[in-house]
């Protein structure tokens, strides 16, 4: 399950139970960006308090890993790497999925050699109450690309909202773990917390 993480939030924890069950997944490997190949203009949390922020969300469920894959490869981060990587890592038996918000699968043709991807996964696209489903039946997608829909009500909940919240001192209390928003506070990640 990739994205930024900035702040884990309890719609992506949503997600990826969901998946779990939708798709009978093994498990959910959490993988946060390092350097996201959309925001190199942005600023974005470091990658170490992304990581140890999404360790502290997913501690206490047993069908959640997270990985430092992304983290840790120096540059920007492009999904075929990590993708290519797992696959090399789990052999051509294995299916693997990639969980991540159906925004960013909406721009896949302009990721970097999206058309690796064709064979080597097949993306779970997570959206919103709300969202423009007709954009998936116009999406200009590699073809062969595998793309699953799936609606998360919880996905009302964004990083960005947080991060507003948490800068003006309003309340994010059943947004994101408790512990996630304390740790956040701690290291004034989005402003001086309260
Ligand atoms: P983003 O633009 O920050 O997010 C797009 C939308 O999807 C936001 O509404 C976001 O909500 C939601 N979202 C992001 N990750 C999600 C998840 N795991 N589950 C549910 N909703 C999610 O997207 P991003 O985080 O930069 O990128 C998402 C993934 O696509 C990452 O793994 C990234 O590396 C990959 N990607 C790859 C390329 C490339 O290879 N060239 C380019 C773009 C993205 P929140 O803000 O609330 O999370």
């Amino acid at each position: 399950m990739g994205g930024t993480f900035d702040p884990i939030h309890y719609g992506h924890l949503v997600t990826a139970e969901e998946a779990l069950v939708q798709f009978n997944l093994d498990g959910v490997v959490f993988m946060p960006t390092g350097a996201p190949a959309r925001k190199t203009h942005q600023v974005v949390t470091s990658a170490e308090h992304r990581y140890l922020m999404t360790v502290i969300a997913t501690a206490s469920n047993p069908d959640f890993t997270v990985s430092r894959l992304e983290v840790d490869r120096p540059g920007i981060t492009y999904t075929v790497d990590t993708v290519l990587a797992l696959r090399d890592a789990h052999g051509p038996e294995a299916e693997l999925f990639f969980i991540t918000g159906a925004d960013a699968v909406l721009d896949i043709v302009t990721w970097k050699d999206s058309e690796r991807l064709v064979d080597a996964c097949t993306f779970i696209a997570a959206t919103r109450p709300g969202h423009d489903l007709a954009a998936f039946d116009s999406l200009p997608i590699p073809a062969g690309l595998r793309v699953e829909r799936m609606e998360v009500p919880a996905l009302a909940i964004s990083s960005t909202d947080i991060r507003s919240r948490m800068a003006s001192r309003r309340p994010v209390r059943y947004l994101l773990p408790e512990a996630v928003a304390s740790y956040a506070r701690k290291n004034r990640l989005y402003g001086k917390g309260d």
